[in-house]
């Protein structure tokens, strides 16, 4: 669904991701691990064209979405993301988040926008919470709720950038939950993880991030129980 060929950033002189090359599947869930600054969130960000890449092929439907003349706009609304710090919009109550993209971007109009809202935020159970303000809910609730504004968007890939960092521990489960639950449905996802756990047990594959190159990918099975390269085990050994 996604192929990303000899992806380069740097930032200045800053060599951040060195000709990084992997793919996404539709209907797979890769979660993506590595030490801090190891270029997790810039290539999340490259992919999703929040940040501009250095050189390389980002190619979507056999197209490289990079080319001059290719709609970035079309693209960008085909991917969902799930920030660390939700960037809910603080002044509009849980239903109104998860409609303003479907009426501004998607020109839904307001009835439709709501029966969709309404339905992602059942599935990630904050139905009953549709008039609360952000400020209202705990860590976990507004999580969710920012998952119902991707979802929302129907979008073919929803990626994550360590969507638990955040929270408070008790609050952890109930969004690694939703997050199972719809890995289960289908959905295609890429999630930058620190949540071991969620990647061994949810992941199609596990891509290990060190130094802005992918040095090692596999099933949750190779990279947790036999890792071949000896930077993979010491990060393990670190936070295993
Ligand atoms: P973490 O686990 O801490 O979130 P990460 O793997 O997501 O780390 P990135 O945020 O991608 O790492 O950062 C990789 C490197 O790129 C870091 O050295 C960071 O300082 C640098 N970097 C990221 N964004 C910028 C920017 N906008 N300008 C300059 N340098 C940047
Ligand atoms: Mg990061």
């Amino acid at each position: 669904m996604i192929e990303i060929r000899h992806l380069r950033k740097s930032f200045g002189t800053n060599e951040i991701l060195k000709d990084i090359d992997f793919n996404v599947r539709k209907g797979e869930v890769v979660c993506i691990i590595g030490a801090s600054g190891s270029g997790k969130s810039t290539l999340l960000r490259c992919i999703n064209l929040l940040e501009k890449p250095s050189g390389g092929e980002i190619i979507y439907n056999g197209e490289n979405i990079l080319d001059d003349k290719h709609d970035i706009f079309a693209y960008r609304t085909k991917l969902g993301m799930v920030f660390q710090q939700f960037n809910l919009f603080n002044n509009h109550d849980v239903l109104s988040n998860c409609m303003v993209g479907q009426i501004k971007v998607l020109k839904r109009s307001k009835e439709q926008a709501k029966e969709v809202a309404m339905k992602y935020l059942t599935v990630v159970g904050m139905d009953q919470y549709i008039n609360a303000k952000p400020k209202q809910l705990s860590g976990g609730q507004k999580q969710r709720v920012a998952i119902a504004r991707a979802l929302s968007m129907e979008p073919d890939v929803l990626l994550f950038d360590e969507p638990t960092s955040a929270l408070d521990p008790e609050m952890v489960g109930e969004v690694l939950a939703v997050m199972k639950e719809l890995a289960q449905s289908g959905l295609t996802m890429l999630v930058v993880t620190h949540e071991m756990g969620f990647a061994s047990e949810v992941a199609d594959r596990v891509v290990f991030m060190d130094k802005g190159v992918i040095a090692e990918e596999g099933s949750p099975e190779q990279i947790f129980n036999h890792p071949t390269q000896e930077r993979t085990k010491e990060f393990l050994k670190r936070v295993l």
